[in-house]
This record gives structure tokens, C-alpha cells and sequence, in this order.
């Protein structure tokens, strides 16, 4: 039997059309069209003319139960999922998130989907792209290079270098970088002080990026940006330095959407890109709202399981984009369900029903989380080759069991365009048709403190939340500067319900410990930092960039 294609073999063999004709079908006229190639186009949307006012399109939400390290195919479901919607005749247009270089050269390898469900061209949008990721990071940097000086020359605004929160960054899995000092070689190279990186994708430009309405909104967000402190203890925005017009100007471009398309050739927007564990994990507002404004149904995702991406998704975008989802899709795999049960990672392939059943209480807990926003929860199994029938059928006996809609999609293998994704696009386009009760979690008149308590118990199922010195000074520092109103944005490992990545199943009676609190002014949310986890993401032992190349005439190879 010969090897399975790549990825990136089935999408090099893949007849691309010109996006001038999947920007036509959907009716984007040629104003609002800016060519990048042949094959990918940033839109504006204040183009789009008449006939596309309004964002009306319903948002179908693809989420997941807790991953293994691997992925479980929620990119690759997004897009088979809308793949058979527009099979099925509905008017469907994809939104996903732009992927980052961290994963791609570390672990996980691209985010453009996988097998007969891709978006393409899929080298060029793990690669740079129409170059997004470089006008966020120098927004960042710009920034922090104007702080810097600002202290410099004299500091008039009394900054304190000490109190600076916010931190330069790099597209790049760089752990070397976390911590480091700057302005060291003497009295012209700068004021010495302690600072540190981030990856790009956890800041704060990124998440302002995502959550703007458009240029002004994106303009007004940058200026909130609080940078640090003052001696007395005040904070410094982008506003209080007047560099917003600067960052929005490095921005003005970025900002507008970028359309490619699936193997099927569904129009896609792939545009923004924070992550879910660190930041607030989906793709840009203004890509989800011009999507909605040209289909009648998208489908977008939300990072890693609903205890992260989706919980951010509800409490803080449809929030601030004022909009309800009208579905959502948790994807299970049978290999997720064996870890969950207890079995390693190099044994997942193997069938073991027992370990599947020991596990079904890890996805029960997301489709519960699902209920808890007032939305209708549909189970997608993605199907691996490994899987049994047995597995298969238990598991879709036990939905059927608790009354939740579920079926097997093989988009991966199959594609959506194909047969793979129909059963799923039947179930989705039935809660399409039904009444839902959207609402947020938690309502912004509650303290952080209760917000965080009501995330960690209602969604994570801990018993109580622990807060370290450090963070309940900042609590108070909050609350005292009024930004208490703010949505939450919890950073937390994704691999578990709790905060320590090695526990997995559906843990109960832990404690979440918040060890310290960022306020992001300018995105208008507060971070909370839980566990270990990292803003700045290190490289595995072995990363995927070691099989990695390209030859001379361009051609790419291990881009998984
Ligand atoms: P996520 O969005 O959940 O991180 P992706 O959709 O990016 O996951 O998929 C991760 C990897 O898993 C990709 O390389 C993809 O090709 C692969 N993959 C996804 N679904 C399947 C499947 N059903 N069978 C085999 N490989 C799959």
C-alpha cells in the first residue's frame, strides 16, 4: 500500500482558481479587492458596497474537547464542515486564524487544516502570508522602541522602568528571549532595565488587531494600550506618548481581511492570530463580521478545547462584536478519548474501547460547557484512520444516550467537498434552523476576582480559586484604576482542565492558582496567568524544523 499523501502534497496537487472568481461568487465587487498574486487578496470592507451592510450571516463555532499535544483537527473540521455546507447548498464562508512560526518550526506544524480539508495556497499562509504578522510585531516594537526612548531622553513623563508591563516581540518559539536586559554599554545606549518577549501572538497589538470594529475602532484600542507605570504609580497609555497614529499606520493595511480558499473552492477568510492558551484565540472580528456580511453561514474556530478558545470566543468577541452564535461543534477523536483514559501518547493508535469509554468524561465536560452559553452542542467525531468501528460506535451510542446530536466526519479523509463532512453538515444545518438562547458566561459588572471564580468553577469544574500575593495586589491595582468592568482572558494550559497540564480526564475538586494579572486596556480585557504557562513558548527537542527544506527551484518539503 503506498504512504498517504502529505498535507502538503494534496494540496500541491489541488487545482487552485483564480480569487478574482471566489471573490465574484460571493459577490465582492473588484473595488473592495486588493491582489496579492493570483491566489490570495486582501478585501476592505468599507468596499463592499450595497446589498452587504449589515453582518447577517450565522456563526457556526467549531471548539474541542482537551487535545493531545498532536492537535485533533479543529482547523481541518472548520474548513471540511463549511466545505459541506456550501456542498449542501448554503451560502458558507470560512474564518480562521493566521498561522504563527512558533508552532510551525516547533511542534505542531501548520494551522491551514489537513488532508482533502485545507486552505490553499497552504505554504504561502504558514509562510508569511500577505505579511501581517511583520506589521503587528513592528507595531509592538515600534512601540516599546518609543518607550524606551522616551525614557532616554529625559522621561518626561516619568515612566518607571521598573513598572513597564508591556514587552517586545518576536514570531518565534525563543525561549532564550523570555527574559533579558536592555540598555546595557553605557550612558548613550539607553537606560539599563529588566524587560523580556513575548511571542507575537500573545500581544497586545495582536488582540487590539482581533477585536476592532474597524480603522477608527483599531486606532481608539491603540491608544488605550496601558505601556506601564509611573513613579506614582499611574499608568502610561499609547495616548499619554501620542504615537496611536504611528502604530495605526503600521496597521492600515493588516487590518483588512485576507480572502484565499479551501480545496473545494469555498471562499476563506484567514486573518488574525492570537492563541488560545495565552491569549484570546480566534480569528479577527472584522474577518468574522465581513464574512457574515457576504454569507449566510460562517463557520470559524476557537484555539484548543471550550474551556480556552470558546469561553473566550462567548465572553469576550461575540461580546464585543455585539453578535450571538448560532451553533456550535465540539470535535472528539478516539485518540484524545484513549489519552483522557490514561493511555500514552506512543499508544493512541492502537484500539482499546476501555480507554475510550475511561475518557468520554473529558468531552462531557465540553459538551456541558457548550449548554452552559445556551447553545445546542453538536459532537463531531474526526475520523483517524486508526480508529475501530467499535470505538466509533460507542462513542456515538453514548451521545445518543445523553441526547446530544453527534456524527463521524471524515473530512481529512474524504474532504467536505466530497463525502466526509455530510452527515455533520445535516446535524449542524438542523440547530441552524432552531431557537437559541445565547448568552455570555458571566456579566461584566462582577468584580475580576468573581469573574475568575465563575470561569474556574462553571467551565473548568474547580472547587475554588487561589490568588498569589502579587495578584491580589494587582486585583486591587484594577479595581482602583477602574478597569474592573473588563472581561477576563485566562491564560491556562490547554491540555487540562485544571492548571497543571498533566492532569487530564474531568478533574474536580482543584484549585486554580492565578499568579499574576495583566490588564490589556487597549484589547479591553485582563489577563490572568495561571500555572506555568508562557507567553513566550520554548522549542521541543527535536522541532519540526529539522525536517524541514526547499530546493532550488522552491519547492518545499516537510512543511508537514
Ligand atoms: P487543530 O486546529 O485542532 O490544532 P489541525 O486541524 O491543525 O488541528 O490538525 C492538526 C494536524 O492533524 C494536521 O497536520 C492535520 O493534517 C492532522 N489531522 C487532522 N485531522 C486528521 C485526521 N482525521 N486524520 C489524520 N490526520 C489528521
Amino acid at each position: 500500500e503506498p504512504a498517504p499523501l502529505t498535507d502538503l502534497e494534496i494540496a500541491r496537487r489541488a487545482t487552485l482558481r483564480p480569487i478574482t472568481e471566489i471573490a465574484e461568487a460571493v459577490g465582492i465587487p473588484a473595488e473592495a479587492l486588493e491582489l496579492y498574486g493570483s491566489y490570495k487578496a486582501k478585501i476592505d470592507p468599507a468596499k463592499l458596497g450595497a446589498g452587504f451592510e449589515e453582518p447577517r450571516g450565522q456563526v457556526v463555532l467549531v471548539t474541542a474537547m482537551s487535545p493531545t499535544p498532536a492537535g485533533e483537527g479543529k482547523s481541518t473540521l472548520t474548513v471540511g464542515l463549511a466545505d459541506a455546507l456550501a456542498k449542501a447548498g448554503h451560502k458558507t464562508m470560512v474564518a480562521i486564524r493566521e498561522p504563527s512560526l512558533g508552532p510551525i518550526l516547533g511542534m505542531k506544524g501548520g494551522a491551514t487544516g489537513g488532508g482533502y480539508s485545507q486552505v490553499l495556497p497552504m505554504d504561502d499562509i504558514n509562510l508569511h502570508f500577505t505579511g501581517d504578522f511583520h506589521a503587528i510585531t513592528s507595531a509592538n516594537n515600534a512601540l516599546m522602541a518609543l518607550v524606551d526612548n522616551h525614557i532616554y531622553q529625559g522621561n518626561a513623563l516619568g515612566i518607571d522602568p521598573r513598572r513597564l508591563t508591556f514587552r517586545r516581540v518576536l514570531d518565534m518559539n525563543d525561549r532564550a528571549l523570555r527574559q533579558v536586559v536592555i540598555g546595557l554599554g553605557g550612558p548613550t545606549q539607553g537606560v539599563p532595565r529588566e524587560a523580556g518577549f513575548d511571542i507575537t501572538v500573545a500581544s497586545e497589538v495582536m488582540a487590539v488587531f482581533c477585536l476592532a470594529s474597524g480603522p477608527a475602532d483599531l486606532k481608539a484600542r491603540l491608544s488605550r494600550i496601558t505601556v506601564g507605570y509611573t513613579y506614582d504609580r499611574q499608568p502610561v497609555t499609547v495616548a499619554d506618548l501620542g504615537v496611536q497614529g504611528a502604530l495605526a499606520m503600521l496597521l492600515k493595511d493588516a487590518i483588512k481581511p485576507n480572502l484565499v480558499q479551501t480545496i473545494a473552492g469555498t471562499p476563506a477568510f484567514v486573518h488574525g492570530g492570537p492563541f488560545a492558551n495565552i491569549a484570546h484565540g480566534c480569528n479577527s472580528l472584522l474577518a468574522t463580521q465581513t464574512a457574515r456580511r457576504l454569507a449566510d453561514v460562517v463557520v470559524t474556530e476557537a484555539g484548543f478545547g471550550s474551556d480556552l478558545g470558546a469561553e473566550k470566543f462567548m465572553d469576550i468577541k461575540a461580546r464585543v462584536g455585539g453578535f450571538a452564535p448560532s451553533a456550535i461543534v465540539v470535535l472528539a477523536t478516539i485518540r484524545s478519548l484513549k489519552m483522557h483514559g490514561g493511555i500514552p501518547k506512543d499508544q493512541l493508535k492502537e484500539p482499546n474501547l476501555e480507554a475510550v469509554q475511561a475518557g468520554i468524561a473529558n468531552l462531557e465536560r465540553h459538551v456541558d460547557n457548550a449548554a452552559k452559553f445556551g447553545l445546542t452542542p453538536v459532537v463531531a467525531i474526526n475520523k483517524f484512520t486508526s480508529d475501530s468501528p467499535e470505538e466509533l460506535d460507542w462513542v456515538l451510542d453514548w451521545c445518543r444516550q445523553k441526547g446530544v446530536e453527534a456524527a463521524v466526519a471524515d473530512v481529512w479523509g474524504q474532504g467536505g467537498g466530497g463525502t466526509g463532512g455530510d452527515a455533520l453538515a445535516a446535524k449542524v444545518a438542523q440547530v441552524l434552523q432552531q431557537q437559541q438562547s445565547f448568552s455570555p458566561l458571566y456579566d461584566l459588572d462582577l468584580t475580576v476576582e468573581k469573574k475568575i471564580e465563575t470561569i474556574a468553577q462553571q467551565i473548568y469544574g474547580a472547587d475554588h480559586v487561589e490568588f498569589t500575593g502579587p495578584a491580589r495586589k494587582r486585583l486591587a491595582e484594577i479595581e482602583a484604576n477602574g478597569w474592573g468592568k473588563l472581561p477576563v482572558c485566562m491564560a491556562k494550559t490547554q491540555y487540562s482542565f485544571t492548571d497543571d497540564p498533566s492532569v487530564l480526564g474531568a478533574p474536580s475538586g482543584f484549585t486554580i492558582t492565578v499568579r499574576d494579572l495583566i490588564p490589556k486596556t487597549g484589547a479591553g480585557f485582563i489577563v490572568a496567568l495561571t500555572g506555568d504557562v508562557m507567553t513566550m513558548p520554548g522549542l521541543p527537542k527535536e522541532p519540526a524544523a529539522g525536517r524541514m527544506d526547499v530546493d532550488d527551484d522552491g519547492v518545499i518539503t516537510g512543511l508537514f
